[in-house]
């Protein structure tokens, strides 16, 4: 079976992910991909892969040096997003794409000129969907590569590798894939997401994110008697809103910019509340913009009288930069295998967070590689069969580099 024969197998699961549900996976349909996988990575001879209660694949391929080895691990996740139609993938191949706009069985077409990242697989083959679902190459092709990497050792005993850890994760999409993650049962000296888009990028940089819950208490009073003492908290509200500066908006922001973004506005006369989420690769940023927020309140207490904003802040997620500090061996060890593999490595740090960067906490090293993947989360999500194929190869570099520092 070739790589994208196993994405496409895979794609045709409907595993979304649901934020609504509070149970841990967030949809049991998880469940049927998950089975699926522990069964063939048994066939590939990882005689420990399991899944347990919330929907956490394991397994590992057994070393075949006879020197001790680091472990590498590799890490994907099963669910697909919220964000669009996920059930009914129905993948469909272009051959030789020549670079134009590409027209979808339901009509839909993607632009080459919203996307003009499709310019740069001209002349290679795609996988795309039928225009009605998401495709979910985020992550299955992460999933698809590991996979074929394991096949490739059952086919080929004489390769030395040290052991290899797997784990295919639920709930990525609702920020929830690493909740449950086990080191312990990864049992990995270091790992990757492989859960990027372009292989030619990795990533061992994310945001640092926290949330703002800023609440408005108003003064209500009847209208035709309010001269001088109704406080509106609705309006206090947008106020606080539009003293925010712009240039700090997402849509205003790129590449290692941060922003404060307006999630959720809501109010009446007597109480209002905005729910905000700040992020910046850079930890002094962010807490500037908690200044900001706060000079913003003082303000308006001042004008409207004290207590009438407050805002509490919660930490959501750190930069992986500050776990990964005392590993640079590791993102070293992607750039090195990226080269050897024909491609030139480009580090970008990533505008969110990543499953990666809650594990790099845990303890366990995990920078992000890609994929081969592009426009995520709809109907125009795309992967490049090359590229997938390439990650497979990607893999098995890092493993032949790790097996190489044994001897
Ligand atoms: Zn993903």
């Amino acid at each position: 079976m070739s790589t994208a024969e196993r994405l496409m197998r895979y794609c045709r699961f409907d595993t979304q992910s649901d934020p609504s549900s509070g149970t841990h996976p967030s949809s049991k349909k998880q469940f049927q991909l998950a089975e699926l996988l522990v069964e063939e990575l048994k066939e590939l001879g990882l005689k420990d892969a399991s899944v347990d209660e919330n929907c956490y694949v394991y397994a590992h391929l057994e070393s075949n040096l006879d020197k001790p080895c680091r472990t590498a691990g590799f890490i994907a996740h099963m669910d697909t997003a919220p964000d669009f139609n996920g059930s009914g993938v129905n993948p469909q191949i272009i051959e030789n794409y020549d670079g134009t706009d590409i027209v979808h069985a339901n009509g839909l077409i993607t632009k080459v000129s919203d996307f003009p990242d499709l310019k740069r697989y001209a002349g290679k083959s795609l996988i795309v969907t039928d225009g009605t679902s998401l495709l979910g190459a985020d992550d299955k092709a992460g999933i698809a590569a590991v996979m074929e990497t394991l096949s490739y050792y059952r086919d080929h005993p004489e390769m030395k590798h040290g052991t290899i850890a797997v784990a295919f994760t639920p709930d990525e999409e609702i920020g929830e894939g690493a909740m449950f993650f086990d080191p312990a049962r990864m049992k990995a000296d270091f790992a990757f997401t492989v859960d990027g888009d372009r292989l030619d990028v990795y990533s061992d940089e994310t945001f640092n994110g926290d949330a703002a819950h800023v609440e408005v208490t108003g003064v209500a009073v009847h209208p035709g008697s309010a001269k001088g003492k109704l406080v509106n908290a609705a309006l206090v509200a947008a106020e606080f809103a539009g003293l925010l500066p712009d240039y700090l908006t997402p849509a205003h922001t790129e590449g290692r910019e941060g922003f404060i973004s307006l999630q959720k506005i809501q109010g009446e006369i007597s109480q209002a509340s905005l729910d905000y989420i700040l992020r910046d690769h850079d930890i002094s940023l962010l807490e500037k913009y908690h200044r900001i927020m706060e000079e913003t309140a003082a303000l308006l207490n001042g004008r409207y009288g004290e207590g009438t904003v407050k805002i509490t802040f919660q930490e959501t997620y750190r930069n992986m930069k500050e776990a990964l500090k005392d590993h640079p061996e590791v993102s070293l060890l992607a750039e090195k295998a990226l080269k050897a593999i024909g491609y030139e490595p480009m580090n970008v740090p990533i505008r969110g967070g990543t499953d990666g960067s809650h594990i790099s906490f845990m303890g366990l090293p995990c920078p992000n590689i890609g994929n081969g993947g592009g426009n995520f989360h709809g109907p125009h999500e795309y992967c490049v069969i090359e590229e997938l194929e390439d990650t497979s190869r990607l893999i098995r570099k890092i493993a032949e580099l790790t097996a190489e520092e044994a001897e």
